[in-house]
């Protein structure tokens, strides 16, 4: 189960001084959208693996400190923890093509809607890319996901603007935890359809 973070799991955020809205850029400005702890506990509870895979841009387009950006991490890692949900792998790039910061500028195979993550994480812990799902609230999400093999849900995120709509994805919600019933209702009917 890939799962995309800003706009599926957190809300985005509007910050004056970049005039965007955009992934959390300190620690406080993180907050859950509703209903998201119990989707992925649910998630869990369907054997899912969770593996997040996410765009991370601001430190290279020079927004921020890379050490603020992994603050965020820690506060959302602490809150999982907390609520009893254990991702196997955190997939972050983050660089950006028109980046500013050496090293994290111009093209990257991490990326989306780059399949390496996928791919990777898939090979590492013998993952059935045709059993595994993506979420996310973006056309490079749903790119990704389809590039990578595995079937596509959209979820409703009217922060992401002209960033969502020009890709079809499989299936699309208006939220996570309708994600998730998605994702239980074809788990159950493949289960019905082997017995
Ligand atoms: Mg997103």
């Amino acid at each position: 189960m890939f799962l995309d973070r800003d706009g599926v799991i957190n809300e985005d955020v509007f910050y004056p001084r970049t005039g965007e809205w955009e992934a959390p850029l300190a620690p406080c400005d993180l907050v859950l959208r509703p209903g998201v702890l119990p989707a992925l506990r649910r998630l869990q509870a369907l054997g899912f693996m969770l593996v997040l895979v996410s765009n991370q841009a601001a430190f290279a387009k020079g927004k921020v400190p890379l050490a603020d950006l992994m603050a965020v991490h820690d506060r959302f890692a602490n809150i999982l923890t907390d609520a009893g949900i254990a991702f196997t792998e955190f997939c972050y790039s983050y660089s950006h093509p028109s980046g500013v910061v050496p090293g994290f500028s111009g093209p990257s195979l991490e990326r989306k809607p780059g399949i390496y993550f996928p791919i990777a994480v898939a090979a590492r812990h013998d993952l059935a890319l045709e059993r595994s799902w993506m979420v996310g609230d973006r056309d490079t999400d749903i790119l990704c996901g389809r590039n990578a093999g595995v079937t596509t849900i959209l979820v409703a995120n009217p922060r992401a603007g002209e960033h969502a709509g020009k890709i079809d994805p499989d299936f699309r919600a208006t939220d996570l935890m309708e994600a998730v019933d998605i994702i239980a209702r074809h788990v159950q009917n493949q289960a019905l359809n082997r017995a």
